[in-house]
């Protein structure tokens, strides 16, 4: 499952790589769904622009949230709050001003659109209609999103309002609700525990997906933070861009010798592409200090979490992190590794000793 706002572009620039890293996990022969939060645009406009990128996708490949909300509202009468762009996604809906059963918050974008959908008069609107005994619901709860002028405000604001005034909790539709996560999985016919969310939100796309028991892989593009993953209590199960690596090897002649053992070194090299198989050891060491509750901040301990290629990744501790590890009780460490092109990932799972 591929996240689109920060991970294929940054308003409508296109991130590098994203179109061959498309290609390049077709033909690995990975099924993909594009899920998005896009909840001002509709899906026919949203893939046609995917495809100006130079993404190949189906329409049907890409989900939106007005569509779940079409589903779980259908035949009800809805005071909606949304982009004019998206009401015809809203079908089924009976959309009112007044006698409303449910208020539906869409999100924000950067046109002056945003001022009238959310302007006073309608949140009041909408407050009475929810003091009339209406359920809220929201498209997302989204406090922001990266724009080229940086963070916007989101109309996660708008909905955490309607709900401390009129005292209810609103439903919410798209990501990281478990009603997403579970249609995603249903049209991709594919096990949680065998699925790969990719995206730039730690909140919405990582920790949610992580719910519903999906991999993870955090792009370090769009609304990445690296503070906000430190101080998070979610971690994602890898973050490496291949190209990263590439250029430290490149540029940093002591990189090899300062995160790699020599065993490492002979192994990377020795394949037809040593920075795809630096990249997954970056990733797995990173992994691995992470599941051991070590980190590997420490320069030390790249070096003394060796990974070896043959005949299957297995993982050998020496030094402060082996003594660390006997001291937290750890067992075996079992390791998974893969990349594409772009990106490396990881997953350290590590039983009790
Ligand atoms: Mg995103």
């Amino acid at each position: 499952m591929l996240d689109v706002d920060g991970v294929f572009h940054v308003s409508g620039q296109p991130i590098p790589g994203g179109a061959d890293a498309v290609r390049e996990l077709r033909s690995a022969g990975h099924r993909l769904r594009f899920v998005t939060n896009n909840t001002t645009r509709p899906r026919a406009q949203l893939s046609d622009d995917l495809r100006a990128m130079g993404i190949e996708l189906q329409d049907e490949e890409l989900q939106t949230t007005p569509r779940t909300a079409a589903r779980a509202l259908r035949g009800k009468r809805v005071l909606a709050l949304t982009m004019h762009a998206i009401v015809g996604e809203l079908g089924g809906i009976e959309l009112v001003g007044e006698d409303a059963e449910a208020v539906l918050v869409g999100g924000a974008d950067e046109t002056p659109e945003t001022n009238l959908v959310f302007s006073f008069m309608n949140l009041a609107r909408a407050f009475h209609e929810l003091e009339a005994g209406a359920d809220l619901y929201c498209l997302h709860k989204n406090r922001w999103w990266q724009t080229r002028q940086g963070p916007l405000l989101d109309a996660g604001a708008f909905v955490a309002g309607l709900e401390y005034a009129a005292e209810t909790d609103a439903t919410v539709l798209g990501k990281p609700s478990p009603a997403y996560f579970e249609a995603a999985l249903e049209a991709l016919d594919a096990d949680a525990n065998m699925t790969w969310m990719v995206g730039d939100d730690i909140d919405s796309d990582i920790a949610g997906a992580q719910k519903h028991g999906m991999k993870t892989v955090l792009v370090r593009t769009g609304k990445f933070r690296p503070d906000a993953v430190e101080r998070g209590r979610v971690q994602p199960d890898g973050i490496v861009e291949i190209g990263r690596i590439r250029r430290s090897l490149e540029r940093y002649p002591r990189f090899r010798e300062r995160c790699f053992t020599e065993a490492e070194r002979a192994y990377c090299d020795s394949r037809a592409n040593p920075a795809e198989s630096y990249a997954g050891r970056f990733a797995g060491k990173e992994a691995v200090g992470k599941a051991l509750g070590f980190g590997v901040a420490r320069a030390f301990a790249w070096k003394e979490i060796e990974i070896a290629g043959r005949p299957k990744p297995s993982v050998r501790l020496s030094g402060r992190v082996r003594v660390w590890a006997q001291r937290v009780e750890a067992g075996s460490i079992d390791l998974s590794m893969t990349h594409s092109r772009e990106l490396a990932n990881a997953v350290a799972v590590v039983e009790d000793g």
